[in-house]
């Protein structure tokens, strides 16, 4: 009778552990080989990117959820609700699973149907728009990112966010993210940001902007 407690007790206590240890945030694998971005972006780059900076935030996010009620929370939720460096490091999660997630070491090279059309309708071409982003990208100053993103009518517009900032603060749905941190580009462009995010667009999959465009133009979720 001892024994079947002892080992019931055994049970539920593992049971609770594994269920604390499912409330932490994983860091998602990098979708493709660390040198499959070559040479747009390095696999040096890649493994600083990823294994570091990415899992810092990751880690560090953790930390500041436990013993909190973000705990609870999706990652979404947290980056629609929290402030501070709760916000900031989740944020930050969520910003660069989104950024590795666009790109591809085969990427659909042109957007296509109602994504080519709102672009076009918007700025009168896909090298106009990939023009502009270019320019926000450049003129941010400091550390942020540059957005593509879709309104809840499927309106398309260019949101600068300094540092952690994300366009689901605002309502809106992200499509396509260049990352202008330093971290994303100095070990292979050194200070020409301008080269570094007009290389990007090599590596956009516009497959993967296709369907987020496509979820928002039927209220679906991202
Ligand atoms: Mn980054």
């Amino acid at each position: 009778m001892i024994f079947i407690l002892l080992l019931l007790t055994l049970l539920i206590m593992s049971t609770t552990a594994t269920t604390a240890e499912t409330r932490k945030f994983k860091l998602a694998p990098l979708p493709y080989a660390y040198n499959s971005l070559e040479p747009e972006i390095s696999e040096e780059t890649l493994r600083f990117h990823h294994d570091k900076h990415h899992a810092g935030y990751v880690a560090k996010l953790n930390t500041l959820i436990a013993g909190t009620p973000y705990e609870m929370m999706s990652l979404k939720s947290i980056v629609e609700k929290s402030d501070g460096a709760i916000f900031n490091n989740a944020a930050q999660v969520w910003n660069h699973d989104f950024y590795f997630d666009t790109l591809s070491p085969t990427p659909k090279s042109k957007p296509e149907g109602a994504l080519l059309e709102a672009i076009v309708g918007e700025y009168g071409s896909l090298e106009n728009m990939q023009k502009a982003m270019d320019e926000a990208a450049v003129n941010l100053f400091g550390s942020g990112w540059v957005w593509l993103v879709a309104n809840n009518d499927g309106r398309l517009s260019i949101m600068s966010g300094a540092n952690a900032d994300n366009p689901l603060r605002y309502g809106l749905h992200p499509l396509l993210t260049i990352d202008v941190w330093e971290h994303a580009y100095y070990i292979d462009y050194r200070n020409a940001r301008a080269d570094a995010v007009r290389a990007i667009w090599n590596r956009v999959d516009w497959q993967k902007v296709e369907q987020r465009y496509s979820s928002v133009l039927h209220k679906g979720l991202l």
